[in-house]
């Protein structure tokens, strides 16, 4: 510690290490290492302040450059997120094996030791724990990593959890890798429900579709959902995804924001055309070659298919909801999702999209008695012709629906009396 920073009292520290300006004051000026960079590349600054309000960061910035103690786990708020740091300092075998094939020594890289992966964001490789516990009794030293202690085999993961997994790491390493826009906490309330809107996540302007959000978050996050924090499975009233899209009180964990932003990607915008711009018709207008227009050109029909999936049950939701009842048809679907004829035209190529659409609509006997339900539970004390009428069956109809009545009436009387 004296040697590094002059004085012996100093904290180690893996994630937030303070006196950078009195250690690169130590260091070879040759090296042009200054206390910004050593913050900026050498710590989890850029994570832990990645959506905290600027004056929390500035303060944070003056911690870790000045003789911040350690208060600033504090003022981050890291000891009270409902995601707790990893207890030891990990390491991927994969990097490892770089590093070593490359004749370089094999250090802890802090990329290792973001909360909530448990995958390498380079490799995808699960992480293993090393023999340093983070919040260990000796502050003043520092730990070569060994990777001898840890025979531990690591269980392998289903491809898509761990493609999943991978890619949520690799965003959480983005946040290390810049330093995000400062957003005040007054404005991530407005910023998610604009994106919220943007996916056809909001009943109205200002109330969120908690039910669809819900659904949504599973759809793109569920196979991971297991293997991230508890925290991460928490939904409902008092879930994190309806904390982040309520005023922010203080600054989330960025694992939270990573998650959301990831899934709301995932999701097809409401206004725009599901395909990208680049689609079939579009390349022969040009004329051009499709290799000729890169990478752009080539398009994921698989994923169009799982988010129209996604889109399609937001909109038989919202179908369903209508009062007075609206049909469950192909077409109302289709269209509420993607546009008229949009679907059925590339059938061979939404194979999932397809499916979810013939399972979600109505035949004209299910249609008939939703209606039903709802005038019963609206013309009280009235003759059972008069509900058929209300419900628009046909009067040739009316004795094969009579029993629909019947039952709705007694479900009414026991809902009532419940
Ligand atoms: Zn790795």
């Amino acid at each position: 510690m004296e040697s590094l920073f002059g004085r012996r009292t100093v904290v180690a520290s893996y994630d937030l290490q303070s006196q950078l300006t009195a250690l690169s004051d130590r260091v070879d000026p040759r090296l042009g290492i200054d206390p910004e960079r050593l913050m900026m590349r050498h710590t989890l600054f850029p994570y832990y302040t990645a959506f905290q309000p600027s004056e929390v960061r500035n303060k944070a910035a003056a911690d870790l450059l000045g003789s911040g103690t350690a208060s600033i786990h504090v003022r981050l708020g890291i000891a009270t997120f409902s995601i707790q740091r990893p207890r030891r300092l990990r390491y991927c075998p994969d990097c490892v094996e770089v590093a070593v094939s490359e004749d370089r020594d094999a250090t802890w890289l802090r990329g290792h030791q973001l909360p909530g992966n448990i995958v390498c964001h380079v490799h995808g490789t699960i992480l293993i724990d090393g023999a340093v516990e983070i919040d260990g009794l000796n502050r003043h030293a520092f730990s070569h990593l060994d990777t001898s202690s840890s025979a531990v085999i690591a269980p392998s993961l289903p491809e898509k959890t761990g493609d999943l997994l991978k890619c949520i790491a690799r965003a959480q390493h983005c946040l290390c890798a810049s330093i995000r826009p400062v957003r005040e906490l007054d404005d991530w309330k407005g910023h998610y429900r604009e994106r919220l809107a943007s996916v056809g996540l909001m009943r109205s302007a200002c109330k969120v579709d908690h039910a669809g959000l819900e659904e949504a978050l599973r759809d793109v996050l569920g196979p991971a959902l297991p293997f991230l924090p508890a925290a991460c499975s928490s939904f409902g009233e008092h879930g994190w995804a309806a904390l982040m899209v309520r005023y922010h009180r203080k600054a989330m964990h960025p694992l939270f924001h990573v998650l959301m932003d990831f899934a709301l990607e995932r999701l097809a915008p409401v206004d725009e055309p599901i395909a990208p711009k680049t689609s079939k018709g579009a390349m022969d207008a040009s004329g051009r070659h499709p290799a000729a227009l890169g990478r752009e050109a080539r398009t994921d029909w698989s994923a169009i298919d799982r988010r129209l999936v996604i889109k399609l049950r937001h909109v038989r939701r919202k179908i369903a909801s209508a009062t007075p009842p609206e049909r469950l048809s192909f077409a109302s679907l289709e269209r509420g999702a993607a546009g008229p004829g949009w679907i059925r035209k590339r059938a061979n190529r939404l194979p999932l999209a397809v499916a979810a659409l013939t399972t979600m609509t109505e035949t004209d006997e299910a249609f008939a008695d939703r209606r039903i339900a709802y005038w019963t539970e609206r013309l009280f004390d009235v003759p059972t012709w008069q509900i058929l009428k209300a419900a628009g069956i046909r009067s040739d109809a009316w004795s094969s629906y009579t029993a629909n009545v019947e039952y709705h009436r007694r479900a009414d009387r026991a809902g009532r009396a419940a």
